[in-house]
């Protein structure tokens, strides 16, 4: 087992290990949900993910369609995992809550349409979409 944890530590995620499932988004909104160019999240499905703590809620249209929840720290606002109604069975996690140097590189990398020029997903494997995972580019 490992585990994800906000900055503070009143939220933490238990989760089964290192998942192959990482995905990078270079969207607006996770621009400004993270702070950062991009957000990465590792994708576990549900039932292998106990939540320890009282996280909030924050819900928006996902880009790519329906609505995706945020589940932040109302202490510290460090946002720890999401589920998004396109991937019902999935909890998304953000990758700098595990605090593992060594945890696995993305594999997907989405919305390069908004992506910063300098914002490099490197590796042989890694599938690059202009929007959505739903539409491939031709990059
Ligand atoms: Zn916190
Ligand atoms: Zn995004």
């Amino acid at each position: 087992m490992i585990d994800a944890r906000c900055s503070c530590g009143a939220v933490s995620l238990s989760l089964p290990g290192p998942t192959e499932l990482v995905a990078a988004c270079h969207c607006i909104d996770c621009q400004r949900r993270t702070g950062a160019p991009f957000g990465v999240g590792a994708f576990y499905p549900v039932e292998a993910v106990t939540i320890s703590g009282a996280p909030k809620e924050y819900v928006r249209a996902a880009a790519s369609g329906g609505e995706v929840r945020f589940y932040f720290c109302s202490d510290c606002g460090s946002t720890v995992c999401w589920k998004a109604d396109n991937l019902p069975d999935m909890i998304g996690v953000a990758i700098g809550a595990i605090a593992d140097p060594d945890f696995p590189a993305p594999v997907r990398s989405a919305f390069e349409q908004s992506k910063h020029a300098w914002v490099e997903i490197g590796g042989a494997g890694v599938a690059h979409f202009e929007q959505g995972s739903a539409q491939k580019s031709s990059g």
